[in-house]
């Protein structure tokens, strides 16, 4: 059986074809442009390679609430195109396979913890850290979703004193983790991307902090067997060292499970499967699709 897997991010869709066990057999990348551009190009792709199945990871916000007459819809992007777009149903109605779908990061996440670096965990959390900040979270071996979907991208933090951004970058709240930690928020401060700073640049301290902050927060809050964090702020590979330091610091002691207090290199982790995480997951979803 063929199994298509579609990742829909804003900027590009990467469309992929598996065989049953996991196999990528062959994949392709369109950039997003609108709807009416986009679309018949991703279902002629999927059409001639004769998919029994395909499996959707798409940003979002998406509505995921399976009772819901928009299920399946983009809701309230910025991509003003693509808002309110009904992206599970188009695909449904001009495939006629049956098709899963959620968020392009929970894809990611479910791929991690089935396949990549967090599995054997039936509660872990994959963050990516890149453009902007986004988690999946995985509790009883489920995604979680709830009222919508966690947004741990927007959880608030206590400002660095030291920052010189300390409101953020983003346009709903102050002082919350991806406008503090997102790449663009780096960038803001430094006047340029991460990539080009030196490891020893003050920002990273800062970035640091919040992702400490962050990871404190999940494990407070979660009770996570394990921690993956992934995205392009991550490739500097200094980075994570410090965050795992500053995690055990901040918890103050309070946490005594040696997993965390011993073995903190095993536990704030990078992903196993990046960069294709998210069309793994997003096979993951169309494998298991009725
Ligand atoms: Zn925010």
């Amino acid at each position: 059986m063929r199994i298509g897997a579609l990742e829909a991010g804003g900027t590009k869709m990467v469309l992929g074809i598996f065989d049953e066990e996991g196999h990528l057999l062959e994949d392709t990348k369109l950039p997003t442009r609108t709807p009416a551009q986009t679309m018949p190009e991703i279902i002629s792709f999927f059409r001639e390679k004769g998919i029994e199945k395909l499996g959707i990871g798409t940003f979002g916000p998406v509505d995921l609430r399976e009772d819901s007459p928009t299920y399946g819809s983009i809701t309230s992007t910025p991509k003003l195109d693509w808002r309110d777009y009904p992206l599970l149903k188009t695909l449904k109605e001009a495939l006629g396979v049956p098709c899963g779908i959620d968020t392009d990061v929970n894809a990611a996440a479910l791929a991690e913890v089935r396949l990549g670096a967090a599995r054997g965990c039936a509660n872990a959390v994959y963050v990516t850290v890149g453009t902007g900040v986004g988690a999946g979270i995985c509790v009883g071996g489920k995604l979680v979703h709830g009222l919508m979907h966690p947004e741990v991208g927007h959880m608030l933090l206590k400002p660095n004193p030291r920052d010189p951004l300390p409101q953020g970058i983003c346009p709903y709240h102050e002082s919350c983790l991806e406008g503090l930690a997102s790449g663009p928020a780096i960038a803001k401060r430094a006047g340029t991307g991460a990539e080009n700073l030196q490891d020893d640049d003050p920002v990273f301290t800062l970035e640091t902090d919040y992702l400490a902050q962050m990871c404190v927060n999940l494990i407070m809050v979660l009770s996570p067997e394990r921690i993956v964090i992934g995205g392009g702020v991550l490739g500097k590979e200094h980075l994570l060292d410090r965050v795992r330091r500053e995690t055990v610091r901040l918890l103050g002691g309070y946490i005594q499970a040696p997993e965390v207090t011993a073995r903190i290199d095993s536990y704030i982790v990078l992903p196993e499967l990046f960069p294709i995480s998210g069309l793994i997951g997003s096979w993951l979803l169309g494998r298991d699709a009725v």
